[in-house]
């Protein structure tokens, strides 16, 4: 199945010159979205996951369908302030300024095999961040996974050296 028609470009979203990857064609369509996460699952290997991450926003939608197909828990990373719990903070740099991703304190247990998912790998801010956050709690990444991978930003290399895979590169 040809995925990338489901993904469709946004030019100047959410501001001039970015262009945006709208996956909502993708997740609109029942075949088009199982498939996806069958290829998303295949990229993991047969090791055991005990929780897997979504990151807010977009990567809440496939890392939850990952984390029931993977028999593993669900926990979300999200943006300052959305969480009700305790909970732990990693900040990021962006091009202008900073950003924050958050966690509950108690969603990783000490030696817990996490799998993080997000919609798209771009500067690796996010996902690097995640991975802070991941290891301050104990747990052991076993792959940063991605829908997408904008591989001319380098993004893997913010990953401190955790496995990483993506179903599309652009
Ligand atoms: P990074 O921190 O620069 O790697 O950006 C990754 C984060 O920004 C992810 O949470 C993505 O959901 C979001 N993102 C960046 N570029 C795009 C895009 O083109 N389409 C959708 N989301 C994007």
């Amino acid at each position: 199945m040809d995925l990338e028609r489901y993904i469709r470009d946004i030019p100047d979203f959410p501001k001039p010159g970015v262009i945006f990857k709208d996956i909502t064609p993708l997740l609109n369509d029942n075949g088009a979205y199982n498939y996806t996460l069958q290829q998303l699952i295949s990229l993991v290997s047969n090791e055991q996951i005990d929780k897997v991450i979504g990151v807010e926003s977009r990567g809440l939608f496939f890392g939850m369908l990952m984390a029931q197909e993977l028999n593993a828990g669900f926990v979300p990373v999200r943006k300052p302030n959305k969480l009700p719990f305790t909970t732990i903070s990693q900040s990021y740099d962006l091009e202008y300024g900073s950003d924050a991703v958050e966690i509950h304190a108690d969603a990783i247990e000490k030696g817990d095999r996490v799998l993080i998912h997000d919609d798209v790998l771009a500067t690796g801010g996010t996902a690097g961040a995640v991975c802070t956050l991941v290891e301050k709690l104990g747990g052991e990444i076993v792959q940063c996974n991605f829908l997408m991978e904008l591989t001319f930003l380098k993004g893997r290399e913010k990953l401190n050296g955790h496995p990483t895979a993506s179903l599309l590169q652009y």
